[in-house]
């Protein structure tokens, strides 16, 4: 039995883990896949403090993780299926798709979000050959080819950037006149003499034989249709929570984890940080706080609650 067991490796679950090793806390953090959450896919962060210069992404989350096995958390690997408080023992039942439960005092969800779908035609036929979430995976197999980048939030932005790298001809789809993201990355975006904005837009079909060969669109103002020769497009509209193994009387219609700003659920014990909560501003120095103050609260409750 543990005192903690810590569900996610991003930014969230690693500063956990950190604050809550450091605590004292027999604790365990489990990832699905490694550690380090959305951000190795992102190329460079910029906003993070301490760093004066931009960090890779992945740079940044294997100094984090290098820094929680050094206070020496155990990482394990592993999918989890439920985690469920036991009312009668006030523990937490954390179940994994292999059959292991372990059972703890306390948990802290920090599953984070994945990449939103489109969910046109064309879009699940063509991922992997022509359409991706991530352009830092796969912007140079783009060199000197056109791409449409479907979005108008910073990461849409700060990715339409990242391509002009390698494509020959950003076509930056968003469905509205104006973009959502920071001004800064907006600037940078409209610099560019490879992006050329298409507003007011919204993608239809992805379409091709073998690969992406073109995408359809429509102008929402006008009703007019047209095809856009593309050979990949970037689909960055947005990131849903990773929550469907909590229970649903912690969720709220967005499927995010209702917390306090404790990072308390209403269930005694078990706490949400990071992308996956409330109210979320999805930053990575945010997330990393969510984390700190989830431990904390942790600690707090086993050693005042008897647990
Ligand atoms: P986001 O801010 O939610 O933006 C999603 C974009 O996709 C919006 O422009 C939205 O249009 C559009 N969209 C949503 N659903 C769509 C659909 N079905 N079809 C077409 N377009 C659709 O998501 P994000 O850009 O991934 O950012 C997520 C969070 O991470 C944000 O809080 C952001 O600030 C943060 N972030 C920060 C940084 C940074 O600080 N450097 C970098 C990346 C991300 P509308 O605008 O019309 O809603």
């Amino acid at each position: 039995m543990k005192d903690l067991i810590i569900i996610g490796a991003g930014p969230a679950g690693l500063t956990a883990s950190i604050y809550g090793i450091r605590s004292g806390l027999d604790l365990i953090l489990v990832e699905k896949l490694s550690p380090g959450g959305q951000v190795v896919n992102t190329f460079e962060v910029e906003n993070y403090p301490g760093f004066i210069d931009p960090i890779p992404g992945w740079e940044l989350m294997s100094k984090m993780e290098g820094q929680a096995r050094r206070l020496g958390v155990e990482i394990v690997a592993g999918h989890v299926k439920s985690a469920e408080k036991d009312e009668d023992s006030s523990l937490f039942k954390v179940n994994f798709a292999d059959g292991t439960v372990i059972e703890a005092k306390s948990v802290i969800a920090a599953t984070g979000s994945s990449y939103r779908k489109l969910d046109i035609k064309g879009e699940k036929e063509f991922t992997g050959r022509g359409v991706s979430y991530c352009a830092t995976c796969d912007g140079a197999f783009f060199k000197d080819k056109r791409v449409a980048v479907i979005g108008g939030g910073n990461t849409a932005l700060e990715e339409a950037h990242f391509l002009t790298r390698f494509a020959s001809k950003i076509y930056l789809i968003h469905r509205r006149d104006r973009f959502r993201g920071v001004k800064i990355l907006q600037e940078r975006v409209l610099a560019s003499e490879k992006i050329e904005p298409v507003y007011d837009t919204i993608p239809e079909s992805i379409n091709g034989s073998e690969k992406v060969e073109t995408i359809s669109v429509k102008n929402k103002k006008s009703g007019k249709e047209s095809t856009i020769p593309v050979d990949g497009v970037f689909v960055f509209i947005g990131f849903d929570p990773n929550t469907d193994y909590l229970p649903e009387n912690i969720l709220n219609e967005k499927k995010e984890v209702i917390v306090d700003k404790r990072m308390k659920t209403k269930i005694e014990g078990l706490f949400a940080a990071g992308d996956l909560r409330s109210e979320s501003a999805r930053q990575i120095v945010m997330a990393a706080s969510d984390g700190a103050t989830a431990a904390l609260e942790a600690y707090d409750y086993i050693i005042n609650s008897g647990a």
